[in-house]
């Protein structure tokens, strides 16, 4: 019995959940190392005082907003358990700030193509050729919009599902960069757009339509994130890692604060800068855009600054070249 009750306490004291047991007054007489490390304190502060101190009101459900509660009998004793899930609350996050970025972005661009849809409907004999062209052009752009969100929803639900269906083949880095930039040159006709590409670079092993999509996300963001006429250069060449070819996307904008480098690639996070007000958004773009390349065999690096105006930032990607041997081929197939 004994040996039974230690064993019991160190799975308890080292779970990865808060547990924390109280006495029939709600005092605190045990809190495990992960409950004392979400309230940054020491078991012995804690023991004592009451636990709705710390967690919300108990109510006769048995979950408490993110806490699930729960009553055990053991050895004549009663401690009452409580499960801070953790797991729980990140899930809540996600999925509301997914329901507010996904509402706002749907919402935008249908409210803004309805809007000039009406207009055209009950003034088109009023309206001259080129208003009726600027009508039809926005209803396009938004229309473009609604695609590339759907598009970036789709990705991360396979991402979530950790299915992803990557058909790899050997890709002419240049020529598909050189098809993006035409797209975007409609979209952004103020930025000049360049491709700069050293002589003899291999061709790339990819998914062509995921390679796309990953240049389409970081030159979209190249363009977004500079002031008009902020010129945006694509660099391909071979890395100076072995079997990698490095395309580097440099722009001449806002930049990003050290701080918040890291933040970038997470998902639904949107770094407030004098442009991110302006223009339109889901956060998931970078998100994608690692996650693919990571699948791919490839890397992601940044490097910006936000010191002197318009020193803007590099995104740059190493892709696998396509004469990977078989072996290096099934392994990424595998992933
Ligand atoms: P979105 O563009 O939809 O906000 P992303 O995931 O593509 O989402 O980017 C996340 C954030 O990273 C952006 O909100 C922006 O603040 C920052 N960012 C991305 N690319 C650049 C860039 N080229 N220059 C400056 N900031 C950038």
């Amino acid at each position: 019995m004994e040996k039974q009750e230690i064993d019991f306490k160190s799975i308890i004291e080292n779970l990865n959940e808060a547990v924390a047991a109280v006495d029939y007054d709600n005092k605190i007489v045990y809190a495990n190392k992960y409950f004392c490390s979400l309230f940054n304190t020491g078991c012995e502060i804690l023991c004592g005082k009451n636990i709705y101190e710390f967690l919300p009101e108990k109510q006769d459900t048995t979950v408490i907003k993110d806490c699930s509660y729960k009553i055990i009998k053991y050895d004549d004793a009663y401690f009452s358990y409580y499960y801070l899930s953790v797991a729980n609350s990140q899930m809540e996050k996600i999925y509301s700030d997914f329901i507010s970025t996904v509402s706002h972005e749907l919402r935008t661009p249908l409210t803004s193509i309805r809007g000039f849809a009406d207009t055209m409907l009950m003034s088109f004999d009023k309206l001259d050729k080129a208003q009726i062209q600027k009508f039809l052009t926005i209803i396009k752009e938004q229309s473009n919009r609604l695609i590339k969100l759907v598009e970036n929803l789709l990705s991360i639900s396979k991402i979530q599902v950790q299915h992803s269906n990557l058909v790899f083949k050997s890709v002419n880095a240049k020529a598909l960069i050189e098809q993006v930039a035409e797209i975007l040159k409609n979209q952004y006709p103020t930025h000049p757009f360049e491709i700069k590409s050293s002589l003899e670079v291999p061709n790339v092993l990819v998914d062509e339509s995921k390679f796309q999509q990953i240049m389409i996300n970081l030159m979209d963001n190249a363009a977004k994130y500079s002031y008009e006429k902020g010129s945006i250069t694509i660099s391909i060449d071979n890395a100076a890692k072995d079997n990698f070819v490095s395309i580097k996307v440099k722009d001449h904008g806002v930049g990003i604060e050290p701080e918040n480098m890291s933040k970038i690639f997470e998902k639904f996070t949107r770094i407030e800068n004098h442009l991110t007000r302006k223009t339109q958004g889901s956060g998931l773009g970078l998100y994608i855009v690692k996650d693919l390349i990571e699948k791919m065999g490839g890397q992601i690096f940044v490097e910006s600054s936000t010191e002197l105006p318009n020193s803007g930032s590099v995104f740059e990607v190493l892709l696998p070249v396509a004469s990977y041997t078989s072996q290096s081929k099934k392994k990424l197939e595998d992933k």
